[in-house]
């Protein structure tokens, strides 16, 4: 579990100022991963008050910049933003009710930026999403 001096760390480590907002921003998404802006905004307000939606946005841009943030956004969904970065996982998502779960990369880590032809690319991610439905909802449709 990262405490304030890792998050304080982090923010250092990306040539970033160290700022209450950011510090928030970090450990709410950390705690509440794919979260989207406003699941983090109400977040971030339980724990400084009063901040403005533009804040938010400005902080988790800047964190998503720094590398510090990983950003996705699958079809149909709102951007969300998770703390895991830099391992190229994959997302599974529920068709029906939106949940998405981690998933790491079938063998290895990160094989599947090796593409088979990258025709001269300088590839850094690459994104893979399990479409479905999740426990929950199979078994609704189901009985
Ligand atoms: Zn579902
Ligand atoms: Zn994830």
């Amino acid at each position: 579990m990262p405490t304030t001096s890792d998050f304080e760390r982090m923010l250092r480590g990306a040539a970033l100022r160290v700022t209450r907002p950011r510090l928030a921003v970090l450990s709410a998404v950390h705690d509440h991963p794919h979260a989207d802006t406003d699941s983090i905004i109400g977040v971030v307000r339980e724990d400084l008050g009063d901040v403005s939606h533009q804040a938010v946005y400005d902080v988790l841009r800047a964190l998503t910049l720094a590398g510090l943030l990983r950003r996705i956004q699958p079809l149909g969904s709102v951007a969300r933003y998770e703390s895991r970065v830099g391992d190229n996982h994959h997302h599974v998502v529920c068709r029906s009710c939106g949940a998405i779960a981690d998933v790491d990369c079938a063998v290895g880590t990160t094989p599947c930026l090796t593409a088979s032809d990258d025709h001269g690319f300088r590839i850094d991610e690459a994104e893979v999403i399990y479409w479905g439905l999740c426990p929950g909802c199979s078994t609704a449709t189901s009985s």
